[in-house]
């Protein structure tokens, strides 16, 4: 069999050739430890020398699949050729000016590109941003300033970033909150459909549960914005029951509340749609990007419905970087290749190769709580057998086996007992199912 080769030399093979980390990689975490933040941790000390498809290279030559894309960021591959090219060349005719200052086309090209391929066909602003963090900070702003209201609901679970507001509306303590207090105010939490977790309830009756909570504790006219993400990220990749998200925007819409889709993990064909909430039939008044929206460079966005969008004065919004040229050169990329090589139905045919493999995993690893997700979002929720006890130490565990082996996966979760996977799109399927057969001696191993 010959090796398939990316377009920039990175065999796509798992090779390894010294153990993990090898000796110039920990030669380099030595130097990093000495020099960077003890605060910026990593979860894999291999340092990376190119990467591409579906391949890391490190700087000891080890070759790992990589299902963790940078989490879910570089969905179109690894120095996709369209992004590095149009990144080359927006580099060499200008860096920057700043678009508040003197604008230049790639920005608007980016946002009428959000307005087509957004949900829903109503007139439609967009604002760029360089995190994802900044995008939902900025989403409320906007929320805020059109309504003259100022509580927001996030949900059970939910992660939005790490800035003051977004770790307020971050669910979990550690690491993101854990002594970073005090948070901002007037944010509001509320129960969340989690399936494996909180049994076999209509999504209707639990999004009642989220609602009546809101009506009760806030007062529904209080409210300015809900922000969900239609598939929880960092919470573990919870999908809510069908009927959940529906219920919570028609709320949402009843009470003049901005409804705000968090798609920064979820969107661009990551799922198999090209929004998360094309699968759940629900428009929302705003939606926030990021992550893989320009192929591995900083971009955020928010886009919304214009009304919203033209409430606020002009220079309300924006920054100094926000929408960067590069970036957007970049994103023009992506979005090329992703309409070009039907991005969404390569999604589907991840889960379709990976769902059958995980479930017949769980047949006969009884730790395998759940199997879930959509697209080239999948989960499997670890847990001890015959209970729903979360099992974090056989994901950590399982985790580190995985690199050990030339395979980088991530966990998640607010138990930690989530194993996620996000391969990019563009990894050749017979490393996807190496990874796998990889996974699961793993799990022959451990348990
Ligand atoms: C990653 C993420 C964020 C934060 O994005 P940053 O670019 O890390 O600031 C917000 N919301 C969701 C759903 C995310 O997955």
């Amino acid at each position: 069999m010959t090796a398939v080769v990316d377009n920039n030399g990175v065999v796509q093979e798992r090779r390894l050739v010294t153990e993990i980390p090898g000796p110039r990689s920990s030669a380099m975490l030595a130097r990093k430890t000495d020099a960077v933040s003890a605060g910026v941790g990593v979860s894999l000390p291999v340092f990376i020398e190119r990467a591409g498809g579906g391949v890391l290279v490190d700087v000891d030559g080890n070759h790992l699949i990589d299902m963790g894309s940078g989490i879910a960021v570089t969905t179109v591959g690894n120095a996709n050729p369209l992004v590095a090219d149009a990144v080359a060349e927006q580099a060499h005719a200008f860096t920057h000016t700043c678009f508040m200052v003197t604008p230049y086309e790639g920005y608007v090209d980016v946002c009428e590109k959000l307005n087509q391929l957004t949900p829903g066909d109503h007139a439609k602003r967009s604002a760029l941003f360089n995190s994802g963090a900044e995008a939902v900070e900025n989403a409320v702003k906007i929320a805020r300033y059109a309504t003259k209201r100022s509580a927001v609901i996030v949900l059970e679970h939910g992660y939005h970033g790490r800035t003051n507001l977004t770790m307020a509306l971050t669910a979990k303590n550690m690491p993101y909150k854990e002594g970073f207090g005090p948070f901002a105010p007037e944010v509001y939490r509320v129960p969340t459909s989690y399936p494996f977790r909180d049994g076999p309830h209509d999504g209707k009756e639990v999004a009642l549960w989220a609602t009546t909570k809101i009506e009760k504790e806030v007062g529904a006219h209080n409210v300015a914005a809900i922000v969900v993400e239609p598939i929880q990220g960092e919470g573990g990749f919870i999908v809510p029951a069908p009927g959940f998200i529906s219920s919570i925007a028609e709320f949402a819409s009843a009470n003049g509340i901005v409804f705000i889709a968090d798609e920064i993990q979820s969107g661009f064909c990551r799922t198999g749609d090209w929004f998360a909430m094309d699968h759940e039939g629900v428009v929302p008044d705003m939606i926030t990007t990021a992550k893989g929206i320009a192929g591995g460079m900083p971009l955020a966005a928010v886009t919304g419905r214009a009304d919203l969008m033209d409430a606020v004065h002009a220079g309300g919004l924006g920054g100094t970087y926000g929408g960067n040229p590069v970036a957007c050169a970049g994103a023009l990329g992506a979005i090329r290749w992703m309409e070009e090589n039907n991005a969404c139905a390569l999604a589907r045919d991840i889960e379709a190769l990976m769902v059958p493999r995980l479930q017949a995993m769980a047949e006969n690893f009884p730790q395998i709580g759940d199997v879930r997700g959509r697209g080239a979002m999948l989960a499997i929720e670890l847990v001890e057998p015959g209970t729903r006890n979360a099992n974090a130490s056989l994901a950590a565990d399982l985790n580190k086996y995985c690199h050990q082996h030339g395979v980088l996966t991530l966990t998640a979760g607010t138990y930690g007992n989530v194993f996620r996977f996000l391969p990019s799109l563009a990894t050749p399927k017979a490393l996807i199912e190496e990874a796998l057969t990889i996974l699961e001696a793993g799990f022959e191993k451990l348990t």
